[in-house]
């Protein structure tokens, strides 16, 4: 299998060779042509498996068509359960889109939140952001979710044992219902599949 297969545009493809991958992992094989698919996404992945680049590289090829970073208004919102996982994240957003005209950034907890609400006033189409911290920047009205096409749901599992679950379903009452929802879990627990029932519409289940 070689990246070339899969359906990502030119400039992604470029990416991937500045960045030394030579084939898709297991997870990206199946998650990039079904998320270019336009369809929600359930996805079981462990850390390791290339999953950041499996979500990260369609989302980009959808946003790519139709840019516009406008203060405040994000286009596709990653949530992480802790400010490592954002930061890793954000900086994996910020090599993928290397060749591409997008911006994006990262807002979680433990540092000063006015930077953040500045980075979302200059105009981020990317967002990768913590539960509680992204709560607090709507709360402040730094950012609203019109426009908002893709949510990602990363590390779901230790989303819930975090305790995040009554502030993901807070998130997801301030989203707009036409979206497209990507989630990933290392387990597939009883409480992982009632959280997909209720933030996934008929989604492509992937278990690696
Ligand atoms: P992740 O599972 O998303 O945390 O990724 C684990 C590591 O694998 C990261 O350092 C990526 O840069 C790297 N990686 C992701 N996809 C590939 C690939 N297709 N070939 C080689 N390395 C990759």
């Amino acid at each position: 299998m070689a990246f070339s297969t899969l359906g990502l545009c030119d400039a992604l493809l470029k990416t991937i060779e500045q960045q030394g991958y030579t084939a898709p992992s297991p997870i990206q094989t199946d998650a990039i042509p079904a998320v270019l698919s336009g369809r929600d996404v359930m996805a079981l992945a462990h850390t390791g498996t290339g999953k950041t680049a499996s979500f990260t590289l369609p989302l980009l090829q959808l946003l790519a068509t139709g840019i516009s970073a406008q203060p405040g208004h994000v286009r596709a919102l990653v949530i992480a359960p802790t400010r490592e996982l954002a930061a890793q994240v954000a900086q994996s957003v910020e090599n993928y889109s290397a060749n591409m005209n997008i911006r994006s950034t990262a807002a979680f907890g433990g540092v000063r939140i006015e930077p953040q609400i500045f980075a979302l006033e200059y105009g981020a189409d990317v967002l990768v952001a913590t539960p509680g911290r992204l709560l607090d920047l709507h709360n402040k009205q730094a950012l609203n979710f019109e426009h908002l096409e893709i949510l990602v749901l990363d590390e779901a599992d230790r989303m819930l044992d975090l305790g995040f679950i009554d502030d993901i379903l807070r998130i997801q009452a301030l989203l707009p219902n036409k979206r497209q929802t990507l989630m990933f879990s290392a387990t597939f627990s009883k409480e992982i599949k009632m959280l997909a029932k209720s933030m996934l519409f008929n989604p492509v289940v992937l278990e690696m």
